[in-house]
C-alpha cells in the first residue's frame, strides 16, 4: 500500500467541515477589514525565498523543498511561506502605483520540511494577510485587530497576543553588539545552532528552543531599551491605538519572528496551556522587503496564522466543532415503484436546495430506517404501493416522534413549514 509522505495530511468531511468553518470566519472577517483575496502559485524561483525570506534563515537553508526545473536550467521551490509570493505578484502586475494602502489575504498551503509532530508538518496551511503602504501604528494596530478578531469570533478566549518591537536598521546594530557581547560570554552554554548564529544573526538566539539558550534569553538585552526615538514613538502609538481599540497584549521582549524581513513590530498570538507549538499566529512590520525585491520602498505589515494549530487551539479549549449538514428528509421506499419516486422527490427537493436522501443501496426497509438514523436525518417519510396510489404519506418527525399526513405533490412546502 502505498502511504501519504510524512509531515502531510489528509482531510475527511468532518475535519473538512472544521478547517471550512475557519476558513469562511478568515475571510469574512478579513473582508470586514477591506483585505482582498489574493491567490498566488505554489511554486515559484528559488531566488525569490533566498531574497524574500533570508539566505542566512533556517526556512532557506533547511526547510524549502527544492529541485531543478526539468526544461529550463532554474531552481524551484515550493512556497515556505506567502509574503516573498505576494510582494512578487503584486511588483509583476504593477500594483504599487496604485492608491495606498492596498490590503491582500490568502489560504492556502505551505511546505517546510520539518520534524512532523502535532501542529508542525511539511504541508501545512497559513492564512495570511498583508498590507501595503502605511508606515504609521495605524495600520500595525489594523493588522493585529484583524488577527484578534478572526480568533475571538472562532470562540477561542485563552490565545493572548505577546507583542515587541525589534527596531529598524538605525537603532538594530547597537541592540546587535549588546546581544553578541551578552552572548559571548556564555557560549560555552550555548546549542551549536546558536553557536553559529552568534555572529551572523544574533537576535535568532532569543528564540531558540533549546532549554539551555532558552534560560539564557531570559536575561538578555532587551531589543525595547535599545530603540530609536521614532521607533520608541511608534511602539507607543501602537499601544495607545490597541488600549483604545479594545485590545489586550502583553509586551514580551521574547518575541524576534524567525524571518529576517521584520522591522519594528513584531507580534505573536500564543495559545496558553499548548506546551509546544502554540503560536498560532506571528506577524509584524517588514518594511524593508518590497524595496528588497528590487520595488519601491513601500512600508509593509502583516501575518500568518497556522489553520492547523487553530484546531490545536480550539480542542484545548474544548470547542465543539460546527455541526455537520445532515439530510431535512430521507425517503424510505418499498418495492421498486417507489423506489423509482422517492429517487425523483429526492432530486426534486435537491433542485429546490434541501438537502434530502434516499436509498441507493436497495436495502431492506428496516436497514433504510438505521441508515437515516445514522444520518440524523430530520424527517423519514416512508413511501410503499399503498402511498403511491393514495399520493399520501406519513412525514416522521425524528426529533420529536411527532407524524403528520401530507399529499405527496406537497413535500418541499411541509418540509418547509415544520422546523
Ligand atoms: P515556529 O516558530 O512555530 O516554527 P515560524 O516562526 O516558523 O513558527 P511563521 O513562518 O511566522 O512561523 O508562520 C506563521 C504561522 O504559521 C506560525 O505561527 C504557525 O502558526 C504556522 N506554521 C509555521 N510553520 C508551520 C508548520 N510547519 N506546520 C504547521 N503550522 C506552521
Ligand atoms: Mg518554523
Amino acid at each position: 500500500m502505498i502511504q501519504k509522505i510524512k509531515g502531510t495530511m489528509d482531510i475527511l468531511p468532518a475535519e473538512a467541515a472544521l478547517f471550512r468553518h475557519i476558513e469562511r470566519v478568515m475571510r469574512e472577517e478579513a473582508e470586514r477589514y477591506g483585505y482582498g483575496e489574493i491567490r498566488t502559485p505554489m511554486f515559484e524561483n528559488t531566488e525569490l525565498f533566498v531574497r524574500g525570506v533570508g539566505e542566512g534563515t533556517d526556512v532557506v537553508q533547511k526547510e524549502m523543498y527544492t529541485w531543478a526545473d526539468r526544461d529550463e536550467n532554474r531552481s524551484i521551490s515550493l512556497r515556505p511561506e506567502g509574503t516573498a509570493s505576494v510582494v512578487r505578484a503584486l511588483l509583476e502586475h504593477g500594483k504599487f502605483s496604485d492608491t495606498l494602502p492596498q490590503k491582500y489575504y490568502y489560504i492556502g498551503s505551505f511546505f517546510r520540511h520539518e520534524a512532523p509532530q502535532a501542529g508542525r508538518s511539511r504541508e501545512f496551511f497559513q492564512f495570511g494577510t498583508e498590507m501595503f503602504g502605511s508606515a504609521a501604528p495605524a495600520a500595525d494596530a489594523t493588522a493585529i485587530a484583524l488577527a484578534a478578531s478572526v480568533l475571538r469570533r472562532l470562540g477561542l478566549r485563552q490565545v493572548s497576543l505577546h507583542l515587541n518591537s525589534i527596531g529598524c536598521p538605525a537603532c538594530r546594530p547597537a541592540y546587535r553588539r549588546a546581544l553578541v557581547d551578552y552572548y559571548s560570554a556564555h557560549e560555552q552554554t550555548l546549542c551549536d545552532t546558536c553557536k553559529s548564529r552568534l555572529q551572523k544573526n544574533p537576535l535568532r538566539l532569543l528564540d531558540c528552543k533549546n532549554p539551555a539558550c532558552h534560560a539564557l534569553a531570559a536575561g538578555a538585552p532587551k531589543t525595547t531599551d535599545y530603540l530609536c526615538e521614532d521607533c520608541r514613538t511608534h511602539f507607543a502609538s501602537l499601544q495607545t491605538m490597541l488600549d483604545g481599540m479594545g485590545v489586550a497584549y502583553t509586551l514580551d521582549p521574547g518575541i524576534v519572528r524567525g524571518l529576517d524581513y521584520y522591522t519594528r513590530t513584531v507580534f505573536e498570538f500564543i495559545a496558553e496551556g499548548i506546551a509546544a507549538q502554540s503560536t498560532v499566529c506571528g506577524g509584524g512590520r517588514y518594511d524593508g522587503l518590497v524595496g528588497s525585491l528590487g520595488g519601491p520602498e513601500v512600508p509593509a505589515v502583516g501575518f500568518g496564522m497556522g489553520i492547523t494549530r487553530v484546531i490545536l487551539a480550539l480542542r484545548q479549549e474544548g470547542i465543539p466543532d460546527p455541526e455537520i449538514p445532515r439530510p431535512r428528509l430521507y425517503i424510505a421506499a418499498l418495492g421498486a415503484a417507489a423506489q423509482a419516486r422517492a429517487a425523483a422527490e429526492t432530486e426534486a427537493l435537491r433542485r429546490a436546495g434541501i438537502y434530502a436522501e434516499c436509498d441507493t443501496m436497495g436495502r431492506s426497509l428496516k436497514a433504510q430506517m438505521k441508515y437515516a438514523d445514522k444520518l440524523g436525518a430530520r424527517y423519514v417519510l416512508m413511501l410503499g404501493d399503498s402511498e403511491l396510489e393514495s399520493g399520501r404519506a406519513n412525514l416522521r418527525d425524528m426529533q420529536n416522534s411527532g407524524q403528520k399526513e401530507i399529499e405527496l405533490s406537497q413535500l418541499a412546502q411541509a418540509l418547509g413549514e415544520e422546523n
